[in-house]
């Protein structure tokens, strides 16, 4: 059976519900699951609280995706496995979110001067229960006002990294995410490396201490997964994939179970636990 270990919830960008996910994703046969929501691991915690974590007929990872600091590129980090009591995860968190919501102001405030008079009311009724804001969040609202078509093409007018309405995250390093992800006892797995866009900079961060590659991901044709694949195997690191699945409309893949990856690569990530 397949297995996907990048996904997220209504608990940052996704669509849907950490309940709706499991229950999509076993609908979809799927044998291991990660959910990786933007910054937050409430969602897990909320599976947890209502029951459903650890869950019957699948495999649970817990799991996070982190944004590191950096001018011109966009590097992020997954944690697998994390200690989703750990309070030194949590008070890190806790600003980082904290530190999105200041952003998220900014933003609309760019927005406004570009002659898009958005509310932060309209943002936030679309981001419901996440308090993890993110740009998403913020596209989603221009679309529902009729300014453009799809979220992918805000992204592509206004939002897109260093574009006219962005603003930069909380500071954090590679080095300093990595660390917060071994003191909970999790492994790091550097994101979509060919969306960070310089592959000098990908073997920089690998050797940052990083435990493995995400080499298979919905943008990376036969060629770019075999050379990811290589650098993978050249740095020792764990081989890991998913389908970064928001359930939004116009982004592939509109289900899950429609990218994935061998359940051998998720069984080596889940039988690392602590
Ligand atoms: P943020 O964490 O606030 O910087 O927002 C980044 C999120 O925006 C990513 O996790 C994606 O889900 C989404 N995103 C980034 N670029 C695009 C794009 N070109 N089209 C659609 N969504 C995007
Ligand atoms: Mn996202
Ligand atoms: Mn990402
Ligand atoms: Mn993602």
């Amino acid at each position: 059976m397949p297995s996907d270990l990048h996904m997220h919830t209504t608990f940052s960008d996704g669509r849907l519900s950490p309940e709706n996910i499991v229950a999509a994703a076993k609908k979809a046969g799927l044998s291991y699951i990660a959910i990786t929501d933007h910054d937050t691991v409430d969602g897990i915690l909320h599976l947890y609280e209502e029951g459903l974590y650890p869950a019957k007929g699948i495999k649970i990872i817990p799991g996070i995706e982190f944004s590191a600091h950096d001018i011109g590129h966009e590097i992020h980090i997954l944690g697998y496995n994390i200690d989703i009591f750990s309070s030194a995860l949590q008070e890190k968190l806790d600003e980082v979110v904290e530190a999105r919501w200041t952003r998220f102001s900014q933003m609309v405030e760019k927005l406004h001067d570009l002659g898009y008079p958005l509310t932060e009311a309209e943002v936030l009724k679309l981001a419901g229960e996440s308090k993890s804001i993110s740009r998403s969040h913020i596209a989603r609202a221009l679309v529902a006002r009729g300014y453009f078509s799809t979220v992918g093409d805000v992204f592509h007018a206004l939002l897109y990294k260093n574009g006219p309405a962005y603003v930069s995250h909380y500071r954090l390093s590679v080095e300093e995410i990595v660390a917060l992800i071994k003191k909970t006892g999790g492994l790091s797995v550097l994101a979509h490396p060919m969306l960070v866009g310089n592959d000098a900079l990908v073997e920089k961060v690998i050797c940052s201490g990083i435990d493995g590659l995400e080499v298979f991901y919905p943008q990376h044709d036969k060629e770019v997964t075999l050379k990811y694949q290589e650098m993978a195997q050249k740095h020792n690191l764990l081989l890991s994939g998913g389908s970064d699945y928001h359930a939004i409309a116009t982004r592939y893949p509109q289900n899950l179970g429609e990218f994935t990856i061998e359940d051998r690569f998720a069984q080596e990530i889940y039988s690392r636990a602590k």
